[in-house]
């Protein structure tokens, strides 16, 4: 893949499903922000697209409504005002040809005001993906512009099963080339998540002990301590493997696992990344590596470092981590020693992104036994006037940039879906058995009974 320029200039983001919720909540949001940075084009307008009917004056005030002072800065509202006049919007179909050229001839006016014959366009499908193929045609025969950059945006779920995902990346790429087409997974767009690859890599301390003779297993965690909340329907087709484990908790995986990069390159990253290479080798997940409630496990072949995936709902806490256990000492010097911990490297996204490093230190005083200690770095007190950006931020930056490498490319997705489809065909009685039954568990608790027995099973130890 040849690298992609920078849009800094005349540049239009197209917001499909502009009326949804996630364009109003997260995507508008990012974008103002960046907007108040000064990291958008320097002409640049965004122009709303869905099929509701709103006008205009109503449009800006939905938009407007989520746009939050964040009380730091004194000109957010003159900034709001000047934000809200690059703002407007088109109502249209998504499957009707002729809507797309009142489209094109929209963008064509905006861009006839631009001070450069180059017309940049990024197109952003904030949409269920059953109309993504359909929409990626239309707007590449009657929305691309033939002056400058396109760049397409697919918002997930990308696919609910390997070959749903397999007619999804086929049928959008008929139209577009793998080189403008941004699949996002928001994850690799969070600040620990990108800040795995320095853990790894710029410490010989990590990477020296970055095997199974020094790590016993890793866990990644991510609990919701809230309910399905209204989106029961939602979630009662899509589930936590779709919903989390294939996506988010399956990217994190391959960022840790994957082989050093030549360079950190977007391409090298991403060609070493995103380990396309190490998910291939992961054997789909069989039946005995699962725990059915609202928990599911995976480990990696036998003889590896188990990988434990963990999501859940509905839990006694909110909490996104990435838990590397480390073996126990083989000196042993202090096995007797009742209060002796596992070392660990702990990477929290939630509540509070913060590095930790647990450790054993002599207890302090006369004693000569051990005690366990956390090693905390708190990015909040660390770093309190450093901008963190949200990771919608990040993603939205990178597609005008260019920088594939918080993307899902599509050998990888597929990739992805190899390793979860046969389980959640069995999880949902597709597979020829008896559709399984999950453990059932109480609202607010730590989950499915079993589960610190089947996490044992693999290593972890409290
Ligand atoms: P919405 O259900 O609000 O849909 C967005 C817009 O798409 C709607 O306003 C509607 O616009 C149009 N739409 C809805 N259903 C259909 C359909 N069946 N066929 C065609 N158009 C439809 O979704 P969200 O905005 O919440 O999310 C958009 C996508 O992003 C979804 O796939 C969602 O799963 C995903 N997502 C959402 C997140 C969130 O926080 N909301 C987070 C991460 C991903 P109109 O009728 O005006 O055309």
């Amino acid at each position: 893949m040849r690298g992609l320029s920078q849009i800094t200039d005349n540049a239009i983001i197209v917001m499909l499903g502009a009326s949804g919720d996630l364009a109003k909540k997260l995507l508008y949001p990012a974008l103002f922000t960046l907007f108040r940075r000064d990291l958008l084009p320097k002409q640049i307008h965004i122009v709303g697209y869905a099929r509701s009917k709103i006008d205009h004056d109503d449009f800006i005030t939905q938009v407007s409504s989520d746009l939050k002072d964040p009380g730091d800065d004194p000109s957010f509202s003159e900034q709001l005002e000047k934000f809200k006049t690059i703002l407007s919007y088109v109502s249209g179909s998504y499957d009707d040809g002729s809507a797309f050229d009142e489209l094109n001839r929209y963008l064509e006016k905006i861009e006839s005001n631009y001070s450069t014959p180059e017309h940049n366009r990024v197109f952003y499908l904030a949409l269920p993906s059953n109309v993504f193929v359909q929409i990626a045609k239309h707007l590449k025969k009657r929305v691309y512009s033939n002056r400058g950059a396109n760049r397409l945006v697919l918002e997930k779920p990308l696919g609910s099963d390997l070959e749903s995902a397999q007619e999804l990346v086929k049928g959008v790429s008929q139209f577009w080339p793998e080189e403008q087409t941004f699949r996002i997974d928001h994850y690799l767009g969070k600040e620990i998540v990108k800040n795995i690859l320095a853990l790894r890599f710029a410490n010989s301390f990590t990477s020296g002990f970055w095997d199974n003779n020094h790590i016993s297993n890793v866990q990644i965690t991510l609990n919701e301590s809230f309910g399905t909340e209204g989106r029961g329907g939602y979630f009662d087709s899509a589930g936590i493997i779709r919903d989390v484990i294939q996506n988010h908790l399956c990217q994190m995986l391959s960022i840790l696992t994957m082989e050093r990069p030549t360079s950190l390159t977007p391409k090298e990253t991403i060609n070493e990344k995103l380990g396309v290479k190490l998910l291939r080798a992961i054997r789909p997940v069989q039946r005995e590596d699962v725990l059915l409630g609202q928990y599911e496990g995976y480990l990696d072949d036998s003889g590896g470092v188990p990988f434990i995936l963990k999501a859940g709902k509905a839990l006694d806490e909110n909490r996104v981590e990435i838990r590397v256990q480390f073996k126990d000492n083989p000196e042993g010097l202090y096995d007797d020693d009742e209060q002796l911990c596992r070392s660990e490297l702990i990477m929290r996204l939630k509540p509070g992104e913060a590095i930790l490093i647990k450790l054993n230190i002599k207890s302090p005083g006369f004693d000569t036994g051990v005690i366990p200690a956390e090693l905390k770095l708190d990015y909040k007190e660390a770093f309190p006037d450093v901008f963190i950006p949200e990771a919608y931020e990040v993603l939205l930056r990178d597609v005008l940039r260019g920088d594939h490498s918080t993307f899902v490319r599509d050998d990888e997705l597929i990739a992805a879906w190899k390793i979860f489809t046969p389980i959640l065909h069995w999880a949902e009685g597709k597979d020829g058995n008896k559709k399984p039954s999950p453990i059932k568990y109480a609202f607010g608790s730590r989950g499915p009974e079993g589960l610190d027995k089947f996490l044992a099973k693999f290593g972890s130890k409290d």
